[in-house]
């Protein structure tokens, strides 16, 4: 698994639970969604109802399951958590809908990738508060509607684009997290810190913060591997040193990527002399499958201007040769 992954695995998520934020006023930045989220709940609190449906869209990492968690808390109700691969067939969707009791709140994770049959279940229940379950097989079978109490469904998905519209119209507040500035992860990182009883110093966090791609869950990661290194090979202090040495074991340079990004970047300068070159072409030059290239590599290095996408191909742009410390080819006729 690479350090800046921004996905996370099940020992990852048990981790970080201990550093997750219990209120949105806990909650680090995103400070648009967050306000409108408060009236949303404050409104729903005031009136005694359970709020519209929230769905939460923006990358992996930023925040998504931990403001599902505190919308429960702040309602004062308990999660109910499930995701869009988990949930095989309509049935399975139906029995968590009708265990669900009044207020509660439905947590969805990648709600895109929901079935269709499950898709349809859910927007009728969401829009009516009801299932049909239905009973036989074949021409005999019918529809027996259900009724539920009111609930609150919560659903995140890494880009809201890919819903269908008939589930999307059915949430009435959509809020969409986006990268956090490095103050803000600063402030992430040293809240973290805290909480690890290693309190970090101002330096190491801004260090921290510069290098985590915008992405709270990469620089918790990041915290705890230069907590990590400041106990074996440090003298146990949280300083600047640490943070740079965890860092290089781990290959993370000074904009955050790692030795996959940097040998995509490298290869795309040295070999192809900064393209236009085909994405799967560069990815077989640095042995991964193309998709990886893609997913994982590409998307961090358009956004931090390292790689330009053409009609022709992936262009590596002047950023790119500087920071890797190449001269770029003179330009054609000089
Ligand atoms: P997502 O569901 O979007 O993949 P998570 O909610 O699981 O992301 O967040 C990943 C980690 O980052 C968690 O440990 C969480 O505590 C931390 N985190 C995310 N957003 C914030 C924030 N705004 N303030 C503080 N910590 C955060």
């Amino acid at each position: 698994e690479r350090l800046v992954a921004a996905g996370a695995d099940d020992i990852e998520r048990a981790a970080e639970a201990a550093l997750r934020p219990r209120s949105l006023e806990d909650f680090v930045g995103q400070r648009v969604v967050r306000d409108q989220l408060s009236l949303v709940l404050h409104a729903a609190l005031g009136r005694g109802t359970p709020p519209d449906h929230v769905l939460l869209s923006g990358p992996p990492g930023l925040g998504k399951t931990t403001l599902a968690m505190i919308i429960a808390n702040e309602l004062g109700t308990s999660l109910r958590v499930t995701s869009g691969p988990a949930i095989q067939h309509a049935g399975d969707l139906a029995a968590v809908l009708s265990s669900l009791e009044e207020g509660e709140v439905l947590f969805i994770d990648e709600i895109h990738r929901l079935a269709r049959p499950a898709e349809e279940l859910l927007y009728v229940a969401m829009e009516d508060f009801r299932v049909d379950v239905v009973v036989g097989k074949g021409a005999g079978a019918s529809a027996i509607p259900l009724s539920l109490p009111p609930f609150t469904v919560v659903g995140a998905t890494t880009r809201a684009g890919l819903l269908p519209a008939p589930l999307r119209d059915r949430f009435g507040f959509t809020g969409h997290l986006d990268f956090y500035a490095a103050d803000e992860l600063e402030r992430v990182v040293t809240r973290s810190a805290h909480l690890l009883g290693a309190p970090l110093d101002a330096d190491a966090a801004r260090e921290l913060a510069s290098r985590s791609r915008g992405t709270p869950r990469i620089a918790n990661r990041l915290l705890r591997r230069v907590r990590d290194w400041a106990q074996v090979r440090g003298d146990g202090s949280m300083d600047l040193r640490a943070a740079r040495a965890a860092l290089e074991v781990y290959e993370v340079d000074a904009l955050g990527l790692d030795r996959l990004d940097r040998a995509v970047l490298t290869s795309l300068c040295t070999r192809f002399n900064g393209g236009p070159v085909g994405l799967s072409t560069l990815a077989v030059t640095v042995g991964e499958e193309t998709e990886t290239v893609e997913t994982v590599a590409e998307p961090y290095l358009v956004r931090e201007g390292l790689m330009g996408r053409t009609p022709r191909g992936r262009v590596a742009t002047p950023a790119a040769w500087a920071h890797l410390g190449l001269e770029p080819p003179a330009p054609a006729g000089t």
